[in-house]
């Protein structure tokens, strides 16, 4: 059998060639990363009226904003009770908020801001893998805070074929407000937004050092050095040694994606009968959807203990997929392809400013609606602007010790992961 192509399948069509831009001595502002955070922060700060270079080491779409599965969650992740319980019941609620407010900006950008990028608010069927995480779903569907309530409709083991062609589940959830995207289309739409407010973009070629000068600071690339009078680190799961105080601040984790043959449109509706996104409640958790023309099936998941690259992942997803969806056996998978989204230790976003250089990043794989808005708000920061300030502003950005950005502690973490799902703890 062929074998599957190692690009995302929303790259498939897509080659993104930028003219090549002089690099200038000066800017107000230069980005690092040209994903959604780095391209929503230079629509911000160019429309403001400040010169604004982006740099972006690879292609755009390398990252993770050209190679996610375009599903859009209200995506705080820390329960609500443990934020209270962390930061008391008023910060938590705003916090929750911004969640919320990433949704509607998305909202906003793919509806009325010009970015068409394939937004479709079906919702999503969050399925429970053993009996007390439905009994969990529940509770939290009758308990949601007052405020930031979500329109949720519970559905039993009986009643879950309506949404999916699987006795796999215990019940599950709809989440009706979740949509989807295309994610390569959001990226290629914010760049545009970025470009049409004056911002200069510069494919392959990454920023190697960032050094204090100054009013500002000398930001070295492989095509000359340009000072900058604020910089900004958008650099996600992607951040490298020459930026250790953030590298050891996420941790990358290794994201794994396949995209089915055509399967034909009857065929996809049979198996997701309402078209939306399917996640679990595993704690290794799996996410699928149909693909935004409704012919195949789009799934991830953690493929690995270790790190491996996408061919080698294909049968290990191929077999979590048939383990819900046994009718896709025989299948080909035509697509493979890996990024790296990056956790924090407190499982939140951060955004700030450190020794003079912003940074927003550590998304934790929900970085969809909370990318292109936080890259928003720390844009307006740079630019003074009340508008720019979050619920978020002045947590610390936790690290641990014994961490240096290397997650060494991954591989195993997922095993017992692993094995407790599989025990149905
Ligand atoms: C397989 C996969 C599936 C996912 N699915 C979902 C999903 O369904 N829903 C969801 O909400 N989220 C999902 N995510 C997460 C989401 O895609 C990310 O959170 C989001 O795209 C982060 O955007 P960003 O701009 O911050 O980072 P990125 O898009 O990763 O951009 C960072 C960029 O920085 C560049 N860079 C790094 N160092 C330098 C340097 N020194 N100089 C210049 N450039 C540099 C990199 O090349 C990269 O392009 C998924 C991620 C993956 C990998």
């Amino acid at each position: 059998m062929q074998e599957a192509a190692t690009i995302p399948y929303w790259q498939r069509r897509v080659t993104v060639e930028l003219p090549e831009s002089p690099i200038p001595a000066r800017v107000d502002v230069l980005i690092v990363g040209g994903g959604y955070t780095g391209l929503s922060a230079a629509r911000e700060t160019a429309a403001g009226g400040a010169s604004t270079v982006v740099l972006e080491a690879g292609a755009i779409g390398a990252g993770c904003s050209g190679r996610n599965g375009g599903q859009v969650a209200h995506s705080i992740k820390p329960n609500f009770a443990a934020l209270a319980r962390r930061y008391g019941r008023e910060r938590a609620f705003a916090i929750y908020r911004e969640g919320h407010e990433a949704m509607s900006y998305l909202r906003w950008l793919a509806t009325a801001g010009g970015v068409d990028c394939d937004w479709r608010q079906q919702g999503c069927f969050v399925g429970a893998h053993t009996r007390r995480h439905f009994m969990a779903m529940v509770r939290h569907a009758e308990q949601q805070p007052a405020g930031l309530e979500q329109r949720i409709t519970v559905l039993s083991k009986a009643e879950q074929r309506q949404e999916i062609a699987s006795d796999f589940y215990q019940g599950g959830c709809v989440y009706h407000d979740d949509a989807s995207v295309d994610p390569m289309r959001l990226l290629l739409g914010l760049l545009k937004r970025a470009q049409d407010s004056g911002a200069v973009v510069v494919d392959h070629c990454p920023a190697q050092s960032i050094t204090p000068n100054g009013t500002g600071f000398d930001v070295a690339t492989p095509r000359g050095r340009i000072h900058a009078a604020k910089v900004l680190i958008a650099t996600n799961g992607y951040t490298r040694g020459e930026l250790p105080w953030h590298r050891r601040r996420v941790i990358p984790i290794g994201s794994y994606q396949i995209a089915t043959e055509p399967l034909g449109t009857e065929r996809v509706k049979n198996l997701i009968p309402q078209g939306r996104n399917i996640v679990d409640s595993r704690r290794v958790v799996v996410y699928f959807r149909p693909s935004p023309d409704g012919t195949r099936i789009i799934f991830g998941g953690r493929a690995a203990l270790a790190e491996t690259d996408p061919t080698t992942c294909v049968p290990r997803l191929h077999d979590m997929m048939t383990q819900v969806l046994p009718q896709l056996r025989g299948v080909h998978t035509e697509y493979a392809w890996t990024g790296w989204v990056a956790y924090t230790f407190d499982e939140l976003p951060h955004l700030g400013c450190h020794e003079g250089i912003y940074y927003s990043m550590g998304y934790c794989g929900q970085g969809v609606p909370l990318a292109p808005y936080f890259g928003r708000r720390i844009g307006q920061q740079m630019m003074g602007l009340a508008e720019g300030r979050t619920a978020l502003d002045g947590l610390p950005f936790p690290s641990r010790a014994y961490y240096r950005g290397t997650p060494w502690f991954l591989a195993p973490s997922v095993f017992v992961y692993r094995t407790l799902d599989a025990l149905g703890v």
